[in-house]
């Protein structure tokens, strides 16, 4: 896992009114009273670290250390111990200052170096810490969110899933693959593993190297990463517009594109998600290789057979301009029709 995580590249609000949000994550006790999962929703953005608890508040991906790496909170002397107190600078990086019960060993070793790659990358500032609301786009509450929340408790705990709109292009398996995937529920080897089921590893089967979290079977294992940067190729972007799970799912606007052209890169994007999984699947019970280069020949003809299939526009875009470069077409200008 690297690079950040479903936050990282989601700007904070620095909220003024602690007050405020007291109010508010009062207002969410009531909700989570009735089924709902409000209090989930509120992140806290890292700043100095100070008051944040390093294992139990969620301020690195989407889930807490003491769940993600539950071996080695199992060996953590202060389990509220604050990031401040758990990651130091020396010679201009940062690193982990633990304090075990006991030295980490089995498992928890690649726990630890997991945890040592994470604590690398992250950069403490000298502002203070601040919070951040996941159930809306803009990271700011409003009360319109809090009573969808409360109106619909069955959802509560699946709280991202609102913020996911459908995709009329996608066929429904894809549209769920994804709903699944933002709610940790795809059998990626931690989540099996954290059912109690033992496995022989839990590394990802893909590199070998990280633990397997959805995020990283998803976006940040570098045999992931080289999809998505054939992808960003294919359709001539950046290669940072997708760098971890937020980007490769959430909704984003990364570069101009008309609704049509929006609807058309999230398709792309969650039908890459979908077939990344379906090879991980066919690596792990057949055995078979990893080819980059016929993953991205299958999203090309998938993606194309799929958009064209379900898209009401009534001119289509050609099979080989769509292979040279999809965004030319659904570009936010007036005369690159694409499908339209
Ligand atoms: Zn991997």
């Amino acid at each position: 896992m690297g690079g950040g995580g479903l936050e990282s590249n989601v700007s904070c609000r620095n909220i003024s009114g602690r007050t405020v949000w007291k109010e508010i994550i009062k207002a969410g006790k009531i909700a989570d009273s009735t089924g709902a999962s409000f209090s989930s929703s509120i992140t806290k953005c890292l700043g100095n670290g100070v008051s944040i608890k390093f294992w139990n508040d969620i301020w690195f991906g989407s889930e807490r250390f003491s769940t993600l790496f539950h071996r080695l909170y199992m060996l953590e002397t202060n389990k509220d111990a604050s990031i401040a107190e758990r990651i130091t600078h020396s010679n201009g990086s940062s690193v982990g200052n633990w304090c075990w019960t006991r030295p980490p060993t089995g498992r928890a070793t690649n726990e630890i170096t997991e945890l040592n790659n994470i604590v690398s990358s992250v950069t403490l500032s000298d502002k203070q810490d601040s919070w951040k609301y996941n159930l809306d786009p803009t990271g700011i509450f409003t009360t319109k969110s809090l009573t969808l929340l409360i109106n619909t408790p069955r959802l509560g705990s699946n709280a991202l899933s609102l913020s996911i709109p459908r995709n009329k292009l996608l066929p429904q398996k894809v549209y769920i693959f994804i709903w699944r995937a933002i709610q940790k529920k795809i059998p990626v080897r931690l989540e099996i593993d954290k059912r109690g089921i033992d496995l022989d590893s839990t590394l990802c089967p893909l590199c070998e190297l990280n633990i397997e979290t959805t995020e990283h079977i998803l976006s940040s294992c570098p045999k992931t990463a080289l999809i998505w940067k054939l992808i960003l190729d294919w359709w001539a972007q950046d290669y940072s517009l997708i760098s971890n799970l937020n980007d490769a799912i959430i909704n984003k606007q990364p570069f101009a594109l008309s609704n049509f052209g929006f609807s058309i890169w999230q398709a792309t994007k969650w039908i890459t998600c979908y077939i990344i999984w379906k090879h991980r699947n066919l690596k792990v019970f057949s055995k078979k290789t990893w080819s980059p280069g016929s993953i991205i020949s299958e999203i090309q003809t998938q993606s194309y057979s799929w958009i064209s299939k379900r898209s009401r526009k009534k001119k289509s875009i050609e099979w080989h301009q769509w292979l040279i470069n999809p965004s030319f077409f659904v570009a936010d200008t007036p005369h690159r029709v694409g499908f339209g």
